[in-house]
């Protein structure tokens, strides 16, 4: 039998699996997938944690749940990937061969990246909220703050689901403002980037935004350190911004055993052919959603639209064929935007993100780069897709391909 083996049974690799699992004949291929953790993680509901309207329950299910019979599973970390031998070596001890590697072992946040960010202000006055812990502790927090200074900060780009730090100012604007103590609450966007997003379009509309919610935007910021005392973020060029409550995206990197592999770039994200998914000088291992290098979205949609390019050309070259099948970096992503509404964008390697309707042109139900009730809904919705459609491979009404029916350039 010939064998394949999936690092990482997070959004992804579950995704490709059960992709596998429908279409490969089980007599000729066995099927494994490692993962330390048994429990999966909905992480689009991170966001809303610390605002009360998600708990913990909420967004974790078991990760066997989702895995076909037949599969082999196997709980452990991976140690490291020896691509010249094609085997796989986990922290167990066990060797895991392979002919054919498909590598979605995603992105986490490296605090420990940024000085003085993981110092004696930790879960006290600076939180995270891309962690189930990080996002459950700013929600005991929040319950007992009375107002002041809150920074949300983008240590460096890239992160994954890169809108999420505007939607999280978005909802405490929204939140403080139910509280009845948003007068109390200087909300502050702290970014990196030259505008509120990587889009110039979708910047622009998203910078109003901020300014019509009366949230600052400070932009090329690029943060050096944490001062601890003064509870301030510095900037390389030494501009301080005081906080009373830090919310912090740190450094997103790809897994240490990824460095270990000398596989990795040196954010440890896998350096990956764009059209074809094909890890770049490997020619049976192939990469999936976050773990990538490609200039994509770091996102759920995203690894669903590289399953199907990627499946097919797994077939194409275990068949003995060239992988003819190309992703075109298709993104789409709802933003919440607090008060019932909500944005779409839906973009790809060459084409920003542009007004119109989608999916069906002219009718929509969703409107891009407006906010709608609708859009909400879709955003609310996704919750359900999530764990009934896309952890099960199943198919959506939305193209791999970006499509330009409905939008106005
Ligand atoms: C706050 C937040 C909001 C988001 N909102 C959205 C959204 O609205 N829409 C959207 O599309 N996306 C969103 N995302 C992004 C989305 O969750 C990720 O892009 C997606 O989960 C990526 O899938 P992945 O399989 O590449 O990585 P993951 O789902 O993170 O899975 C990686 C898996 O690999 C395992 N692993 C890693 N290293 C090892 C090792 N050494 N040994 C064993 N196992 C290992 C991990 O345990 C994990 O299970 C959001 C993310 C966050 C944090």
């Amino acid at each position: 039998m010939k064998k394949i083996v999936i690092l990482g049974a997070g959004t992804a690799g579950t995704m490709m699996l059960n992709k596998f699992a429908s279409v490969l004949d089980r007599r000729e291929w066995h099927i494994s997938i490692v993962d330390l953790e048994e429990t999966h993680y909905y992480q689009p509901g991170f966001l809303f944690i610390p605002f009360g309207i998600y708990s913990r329950s909420d967004v974790v299910k078991p990760k066997r749940d989702f895995f076909p019979p037949g599969t082999d599973v196997i709980v452990s970390r991976i140690e490291r990937i020896e691509p010249g031998k094609n085997r796989v070596l986990l922290a167990s001890g066990a060797v895991i061969p392979y002919d054919y590697l498909i590598v979605a072992t995603g992105t986490k946040i490296y605090p420990q990246q940024t000085e003085g960010l993981q110092g004696e202000l930790w879960h006290k006055q600076i939180f995270d909220f891309y962690t189930i812990e990080g996002a459950c502790a700013l929600a005991e927090f929040f319950k007992r703050w009375r107002g002041g200074k809150l920074v949300v900060n983008i240590t460096e780009m890239p992160i994954k689901c890169p809108v999420a730090p505007l939607e999280f100012a978005f909802l405490a604007d929204w939140y403080f403002s139910e509280r009845g103590i948003r007068d109390k609450v200087d909300i502050h966007f702290v970014t990196p980037l030259p505008g509120a997003f990587t889009k110039p379009r979708a910047s622009t509309i998203l910078g109003n935004i901020l300014d019509k919610k009366n949230i600052r935007l400070t932009t090329e910021f690029s943060i050096g350190r944490v001062d601890n005392e003064a509870a301030s973020i510095i900037s390389w060029d030494e501009n301080a911004v005081p906080f009373d409550v830090l919310v912090t995206i740190p450094t997103n990197m790809g897994d240490e055993a990824i460095a270990r592999s000398k596989m990795g770039d040196e954010l440890n994200f896998i350096p990956t052919d764009k059209a074809t998914l094909r890890a770049v000088g490997h020619e049976n291992i192939f990469v999936i959603g976050d773990a990538t290098d490609l200039p994509s979205s770091k996102a759920g949609s995203v690894a669903h639209f590289e399953s199907d390019i990627l499946l097919e050309n797994f077939i194409s070259v275990s068949e003995g064929r060239q992988p003819s099948a190309q992703f075109d970096g298709h993104a789409n992503c709802f933003i919440e935007s607090g008060f019932g509404k909500g944005i779409l964008i839906d973009f790809n390697y060459d084409t920003e993100p542009l007004p119109g309707k989608f999916p069906l042109p002219g009718i929509g139900p969703f409107s891009l780069l407006e906010e709608t009730k609708t859009n909400h809904y879709g955003k609310v919705m996704f919750r359900w897709m999530y764990w009934n459609f896309l952890l099960k491979g199943l198919e959506l009404p939305v193209e791999s391909h970006m499509s330009m029916a409905g939008k106005r350039a």
